[in-house]
């Protein structure tokens, strides 16, 4: 689908004092309400907190494609679990080049695969989201805007709470405003910005998750990083399980891990010591990882140690060790390849994970719907394609991003710098029969957002906007609850999206779109 590139002049034009009070309501708001991140370098238990990365107004978006995105995603999260299940694929795919180049990505693969015969919990939970951004394409000559994904999430997708958080507030500024001091009431009707609760609902599918493991005592654990920054975010999703369903959450890093949690040999139960001397021990039903994700969360053989000690519990894994390895960027590249969509979502030997197995409800039209969000990916290997990918790159490099299987922003490289990337990944010495590094990398086509869009962008902690040319990322979260037997408990919902407005940092060769890195620098 594809729509008009006609978007609103924007933002609305403001006076000087209407811009200040802005400014004013908009950080108090934020403070008052937990659109918060902790400051750089705060001190444990914190002592303050600073307003979210925020825009003065709301960004616009196309309603057609945002609906479209949402439309498809109980079709990702069916694809996502079903890519997780298909343990020859994660083998051919991931423990192919890419685990013998990348040894993060080599370092979960193996131990997945060393444990996953002796796993006795089957049931696993996916909390996703599906990132896009807009595309201006040609369309029977005229320019048209589509919805291009630039990434599928499977693990620790963050900031459910605070877009909840961000769409009240700029309804609030809304209300407390006039309309925003009624400047465009034709562009600006409260009607327009769309109800949307990731929060809650994203707090819902942790609760599914807890009440498919049957113990009311067991808590949820949340895998944490030491030092991160975007603790509001989490601590919403804890407050909101504890008030609304009850459920308690225990908050841990893998280091604390290593020296508490312990599995009972018989029944694989998780167990953490209690924070009271003399209460029994409190049993895991859920693990939610917000940390785990990168190189840098594992310092040594310790935290894979704790990794395995979890996978292989009886809890349920958000994600398991097989669905954070089908998020991989490597897996979205050969999704990409001829007949391997189909393969998944229409293929006879499918397991029932909210769509019904076999020849179940899935058609082609799915399939070429899920298609035509994708923008050109190419493996950087030795096939054929492979080679017309290092052609591409090195002679059309303003075209391309080379992507690594990393997470968490900052890691890409882009247009003119792929080359010289290039020759030095070539320059490092690779051992007889060993893959080249450049394996470990996808080449994807740049996703080219629409120009003309501006917004009054306000930096964490600081009190001025500065106006910037923007692009909006649009996330759209899932929630799926499935195992490999497709029971009836089976989950696979939408759950809210993230508009994440960003400026268009430009470098010396022209716009490149901004990493996600400013938005809040080591958030993922
Ligand atoms: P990560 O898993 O680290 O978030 P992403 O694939 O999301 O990696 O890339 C980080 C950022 O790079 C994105 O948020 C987006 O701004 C930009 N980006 C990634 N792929 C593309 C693309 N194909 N075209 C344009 N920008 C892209
Ligand atoms: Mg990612
Ligand atoms: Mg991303």
């Amino acid at each position: 689908m594809s729509v008009s590139t006609k978007l609103p002049e924007w933002p609305p034009a403001l006076t000087p004092e209407q811009h200040a009070e802005l400014i004013q309501l908009s950080s108090t708001y934020a403070l008052s309400h937990g659109f918060t991140l902790l400051p750089p370098n705060s001190s444990n238990p914190p002592t303050s907190a600073i307003p979210a990365p925020l825009s003065l107004f709301p960004t616009p978006f196309p309603r057609k494609l945002y609906e479209l995105a949402i439309s498809l995603q109980p079709i990702y999260n069916a694809l996502y679990a079903r890519i997780a299940l298909d343990w020859e694929f994660l083998d051919r795919v991931m423990g192919g080049s890419v685990s013998k180049v990348d040894e993060f990505q080599g370092e979960l693969w193996r131990g997945w695969k060393r444990v996953r015969e002796e796993l006795v919990q089957h049931k696993q939970l996916g909390i996703f989201r599906s990132d896009y951004l807009l595309h201006e394409e040609k369309d029977d000559g005229k320019e048209q805007l589509a919805i291009k994904q630039v990434e599928f999430n499977t693990i620790a997708a963050s900031f459910g709470a605070l877009s909840q958080r961000a769409g009240e507030m700029h309804r609030y500024l809304q209300r407390a405003t006039g309309l925003y001091y009624n400047v465009s009431p034709h562009l600006l009707k409260l009607r327009d910005l769309p109800q949307n609760e990731p929060l809650k609902r994203l707090a819902s599918g942790l609760a599914e998750g807890w009440e498919a493991y049957s113990e009311s005592e067991a808590v949820v654990l949340f895998v944490v990083q030491e030092g991160e920054r975007n603790v509001f975010d989490q601590r919403w999703l804890e407050y909101e399980l504890l008030e609304r369903y009850g459920i308690n959450v225990v908050r841990r890093t893998f280091s604390e891990l290593a020296s508490s949690a312990v599995i009972n040999p018989t029944t694989k139960k998780l167990y953490l010591p209690s924070a009271e001397p003399g209460r029994p021990q409190l049993e895991v039903a859920v693990i939610y990882y917000r940390a785990a994700y990168t190189p840098t969360d594992y310092p040594s053989s310790v935290e894979w140690d704790t990794r395995i000690l979890l996978e292989k519990s009886n809890a349920i894994k958000c994600p398991s060790m097989a669905l954070q390895l089908a998020g991989a960027k490597k897996i979205q590249q050969v999704l990409a390849e001829p007949g391997v969509l189909e393969h998944f979502l229409l293929g006879d030997s499918r397991p029932d994970v909210g769509f019904g197995a076999g020849a179940g409800s899935l058609t082609q039209s799915d399939v070429e719907a899920l298609r035509s969000t994708w923008i050109g990916l190419w493996p950087m290997d030795d096939s054929e394609l492979g080679k017309e990918a290092f052609k591409l790159a090195n002679e059309e490099s303003a075209r391309f991003v080379l992507k690594p299987q990393r997470e968490g922003g900052g890691n890409n490289i882009y247009r003119q710098d792929i080359p010289v990337h290039l020759k030095q990944l070539a320059s490092e010495p690779v051992a007889q029969g060993e893959p080249e590094k450049k394996e470990a990398y996808i080449l994807m086509e740049l996703i080219e957002p629409p120009q003309g869009l501006s917004n009054w962008l306000v930096r964490g902690g600081e009190s001025k906007a500065r106006k910037a040319d923007v692009v909006s990322e649009l996330g759209v979260y899932g929630v799926m609850l499935f195992d490999a037997s497709g029971e009836k408990q089976s989950v696979n919902r939408g759950a809210g999206t993230l508009l994440r407005t960003k400026g268009r940092e430009s470098d010396e060769g022209g716009v490149a779109i901004g990493e996600s890195r400013w938005f809040c620098k080591g958030c993922k």
